[in-house]
């Protein structure tokens, strides 16, 4: 065996059930052809970003100075960008935000590696709810600490406040959300944030430290039925924002996102250096400099997102038909209906028969679901309708 580290080696080699999923459904697509394939396994954005993307883009690329516009940007990230993005929080959010309390990251996968990293001391606990994405776990074990998952409360995919403060105990260093929610598409409500903050207010005082609320959201701009995502910092001080706009633009592949510090934490200025010299030590810094300016110039737009909310309705309404049990997705383009059968796995391997492509829920943490990513053509979520009851009456009859 090669002489390299040995949690990277399994990392690296481990196999991936969307992955497996992926490569299914190449040879489906070869045999059969695309459009009778349904594959629901990846949460790619299926609508491109807004024209003024591409606009602001060929605008800098024509009129900026190419050194400057290619150049390394400040570790933190370019001020005027951070300043266009704090005067963005501010407008929409009326919460006040200084530059210097932004870091801009490569996605929302660099902020939460930061931060994780900047925070974390050998074997410090991080409290993640189920359903959960799974890169979570990975993230946290990589900066050395450990993952406490809190068993989904599958009625409405908000907080089990009971199972939550169970597990809360003096080696609890943070507690990680993601609201609007892969996999589940919920949105944490206001009495649901207002509530974990008041438990993590009493429990840090309780045991003499912080507990820091990691806010992971980069799915804040996907929200549906005009439903009010709650602004996390507004209702714990000792708040970070990890955000992205691979789902908001629809430019996972550009790699851009940020931390924000909440100008109100305690220790403000210690833990925004610990995060970034954590993302220095990582080698994350000076995230990529042409998509800064385009996402700061571009940061109040968004790709167009009716159609997620458009298949939403198609899909809810009709898995329901079918006899599925779905909690409505109030954002993302996920959902995470139960399966017919209580065990995902088979279920999902059963789905693959009538080249419906979803992932068991498993593997989020949450067993007896299963995640359709509806970020797929509107015609597409339509006939997957019929495969769906083909699906269904296999295990109805
Ligand atoms: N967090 C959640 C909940 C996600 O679903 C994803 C990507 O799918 C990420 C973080 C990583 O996002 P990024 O592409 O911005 O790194």
């Amino acid at each position: 065996m090669a002489n390299v580290n040995k949690r990277a080696l399994d990392l690296g080699t481990q196999r991936s059930v969307i992955r497996e999923l992926f490569e299914f459904g190449k040879k489906r697509i070869a045999e059969v052809g695309p459009e009778n394939v349904f594959d629901f396994s990846i949460g790619n954005p299926s609508v491109p970003a807004p024209e003024s993307v591409n606009e602001t883009a060929i605008r800098l690329l024509q009129e900026m100075d190419p050194v400057l516009l290619h150049g390394y940007t400040s570790a933190q990230g370019d001020m005027d960008v951070r300043r266009r993005i704090a005067e963005s929080i501010e407008r929409t959010q009326g919460f006040k935000v200084s530059p210097d309390s932004l870091y801009i990251s490569t996605g929302a996968a660099g902020a939460l590696c930061g931060c994780l990293n900047g925070l974390l001391n050998p074997g410090e606990e991080v409290i993640v709810f189920a359903p959960y994405f799974p890169e979570y776990k990975v993230f946290i074990e990589g900066a050395g600490g450990q993952m406490q998952l809190i068993p989904a409360d599958i009625e409405h995919f908000q907080i089990d406040f009971d199972r939550f403060e169970e597990a809360l105990g003096p080696n609890t260093k943070a507690v990680l959300i993601n609201s609007p929610n892969n996999p589940s598409g919920a949105v944490y409500s206001e009495e649901t944030i207002r509530r974990l903050a008041q438990v993590l207010e009493q429990k840090s005082a309780q045991y003499g430290h912080v507990i820091y609320l990691l806010s992971d959201e980069p799915y804040r701009a996907i929200a549906f039925d005009g439903v009010q995502i709650p602004w996390v910092p507004s209702y714990y001080p000792n708040t970070i924002v990890c955000y992205s706009w691979s789902k908001a633009l629809s430019l996972p592949g550009e790699r851009l996102g940020y931390v924000l510090v909440s100008d109100e934490m305690e220790d403000h200025d210690e833990v925004y250096a610990a995060i970034a010299g954590a993302t220095r030590s990582l080698g994350y810094v000076s995230a990529p400099s042409l998509f800064q300016r385009v996402c700061a110039l571009c940061v109040d737009d968004t790709s167009d997102i009716s159609v997620y909310e458009t298949n939403r309705n198609i899909l809810v309404g009709g898995l329901r038909d079918l006899g599925f049990t779905c909690v409505e997705p109030q954002g993302t383009f996920y959902m995470f209906p139960r399966t017919l059968i209580p065990d995902d796995v088979e279920f999902c391997e059963k789905a693959k028969d009538f080249d419906l492509l979803i992932v068991p829920g498993a593997g989020f943490g949450c067993a007896g679901h299963c995640r359709i990513s509806y970020c797929v053509p509107t015609e597409r979520a339509e006939r997957s309708l019929e495969a769906f009851a083909k699906l269904a009456a296999y295990y109805q009859k």
